[in-house]
């Protein structure tokens, strides 16, 4: 047995250590914000973006940034935060790594998003037909082993994904990709020691997101 594999041992511990969340609470101001991505998502939807003078906003921007949201979120070409969101260069505070999970230098970025930027907001957007989670899944189902450093990816995923391979429910794919958003949420929200003070002064929201690569919605969850 290789080191990316999981026995069922461990897979109930990971049952076991899972703690459910109260709902996350966002004052008006985050509230805002959220309500301001999905706008840009529908604008992306609806194919008309918002128009931008470019050279004129860059400038504007020489002086510092105060993006409105960190977003914590895939590596895949097809899901590009700004794009499918509509927000200009300056808005978004953006960490991605394939899978958009947590990682030690991703989450030192959010944190100087929230100390130093004071960003008020992360969102995790995970997307349908991830292949990060597909192949995460993969390994659990077969034991098979994947080459290079891609085999670390995936033992960082499994634990937030292990136990919907416990379920016959269908659409274990999709269920997989809001499992590992949820379980990274509750990373962050947890993770000492700057996002889990700001998350319990409420100077933090943190909440899940998931974009469909169908229909072009970013869907919360
Ligand atoms: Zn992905």
């Amino acid at each position: 047995m290789t080191d990316a594999t999981i026995t069922p041992d461990q897979i109930a511990q990971l049952q076991t250590a899972v703690v459910d969340e109260p709902d996350t609470v966002l004052d008006a101001a985050q509230q805002a914000v959220v309500d301001a991505l999905l706008a840009g998502n529908a604008r992306f939807l609806a194919g008309c973006p918002e128009q931008h003078d470019y050279s004129a906003e860059r400038t504007a921007l020489t002086e510092g940034q105060s993006p409105v949201a960190a977003i914590l979120s895939c590596s895949d070409s097809r899901v590009p935060p700004e794009l499918l969101l509509d927000q200009a260069p300056g808005d978004l505070f953006v960490v991605r790594v394939a899978g958009n999970f947590v990682t030690g230098e991703g989450l030192a970025s959010l944190e100087y998003g929230v100390e130093l930027l004071k960003t008020r907001l992360i969102v995790v957007l995970g997307h349908t037909g991830c292949g990060a989670v597909g192949a995460t899944l993969g390994v659990l189902r077969d034991q098979s082993i994947l080459p290079g450093h891609i085999a670390h990816l995936v033992r960082e995923m499994k634990p937030g994904i292990a136990r919907e391979m416990l379920s016959d429910a269908p659409h274990l794919a999709e269920r997989a990709v809001v499992a590992n958003v949820h379980y990274n949420v509750r990373r962050l929200i947890h993770s000492e020691p700057i996002l889990s003070a700001r998350v319990a002064d409420g100077e933090l929201a943190i909440i899940g997101a998931v974009y469909d690569l169908n229909t072009g919605q970013v869907v919360l969850v």
